[in-house]
């Protein structure tokens, strides 16, 4: 789903993907726990002069170490959420952490447990880190104890300020799946919205207060979250209503694979559309073609050539009986103009972004008829 990332290895299949601005924070990291490796081994209760490897190399192998802890915190969310029937798509670790992408995300879902076990690896793992191996490491070199020291504690504040009720956080999911118990789903993410962005201006105004501009950092991720999965929210309410079959166009016009460029362009012109479905001779959908196909061509292309030859756009279906908000995402994550219809290898229709915008004027329209008297 994010763009710049590549994958670096599968955990009980699902991909854990790197983004490109981990890069950026790594080096980050690497630079400010390399600077502060005197305070770290105080912390610790270590004499720095203990230590043999390089403060840099520490910074390196910590960084490492950390945004993999993250990544054992986003796979404990994932594996909760797998036992609750969600599939997991993917983890991407980037700037600020690691997210789990789920595939039926905003199903209105009790999230505690799945939002909880997150933080609760986190918590139990810095915990083991600190109480249980850090006495054995301690006899080790100084080295070695340091680091897991310093990642115990990591994992442990990792652990509380994700628990913080700054949604979308885990605590803020948390709040809003105990809120939603009493109220409605939208309702409830309204009010973590709002206790989200409380947050996001306190950490903002904190960060500014004493220069930490990590602190800034986070403060802005979480406010435009909050508003970002508010908005999602109140998107996937509008068209909670709705079906495919409601609003996409039943009647579509095709064009078969034998016709060729020219009579194409003639058909664009004359019915005033930029694309068509594609069908084979038994009028099975085999593919899409749109003016940008055509506009691809070079000019020495024959009008003779068969579309077949030329079509190119990606054919992405939908059924007719899937809700409106799963077309609504489909159509998005794709970033494609239509998704064809189709039900039992029949195209049945065509659904368009603006076909899919008529939902919010029904349901505008519904909700008026509701309040009128
Ligand atoms: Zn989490």
């Amino acid at each position: 789903m994010f763009k710049n990332s590549v994958t670096i290895l599968h955990v009980a299949g699902i991909p854990i993907r790197l983004h490109i601005s981990f890069l950026l924070i790594l080096g980050f990291l690497v630079l400010v726990i390399g600077n502060n490796i005197g305070a770290i081994a105080d912390m610790a209760g270590i004499a720095g002069e203990e230590l043999t490897a390089n403060p840099f190399l520490l910074g390196l192998i910590l960084a490492i170490l950390l945004f993999t802890s993250i990544a054992l915190h986003e796979l404990a969310h994932s594996f909760v959420a797998r036992s609750q029937g969600i599939e997991i798509r993917e983890i991407t670790l980037m700037l600020l952490g690691g997210v789990a992408q789920m595939r039926n995300e905003g199903d209105d879902k009790d999230e505690v447990w799945m939002a909880f076990a997150g933080p609760l690896f986190s918590l139990v793992f810095g915990a083991l880190l600190l109480y249980a191996v850090r006495p054995l490491a301690a006899r080790m070199m100084a080295d070695v104890h340091l680091v897991v020291y310093y990642l115990g504690f990591m994992n442990i504040f990792l652990g509380f300020f994700n628990l913080l009720p700054a949604f979308p956080s885990d605590g803020g999911r948390i709040l809003r799946s105990l809120i939603a118990r009493r109220t409605s789903y939208l309702q409830a993410t309204r009010i973590a919205t709002s206790v989200g962005k409380a947050f996001a201006i306190l950490f903002g105004v904190v960060g500014f207060v004493y220069g930490h501009l990590f602190l800034i950092l986070i403060a802005f991720f979480i406010y435009i979250g909050a508003t970002q999965e508010y908005q999602f929210n109140v998107v996937k309410d509008a068209f909670s209503d709705f079906r495919v079959r409601d609003l996409m166009t039943a009647d579509v016009s095709t064009v078969t694979q034998d016709m060729t460029v020219a009579e194409l362009l003639e058909l664009m012109h004359r019915e005033r559309h930029s694309g068509y479905p594609v069908m084979d001779d038994q009028s099975r959908l085999v593919g899409c073609v749109t003016l940008h196909d055509v506009r691809a061509l070079g000019d020495d292309t024959p009008g003779s050539t068969p579309i077949g030859d030329i079509m190119n756009c990606e054919l992405i279906t939908i059924r007719p009986q899937d809700e409106l908000f799963y077309a609504f995402k489909k159509l998005s994550e794709a970033d494609v103009g239509r998704l064809m219809v189709v039900e039992d290898g029949q195209l049945r229709g065509i659904l368009t972004r603006s076909d899919i915008m008529k939902a919010y004027r029904l349901r505008a329209l519904q909700d008026l008829r509701r309040a009128a008297p």
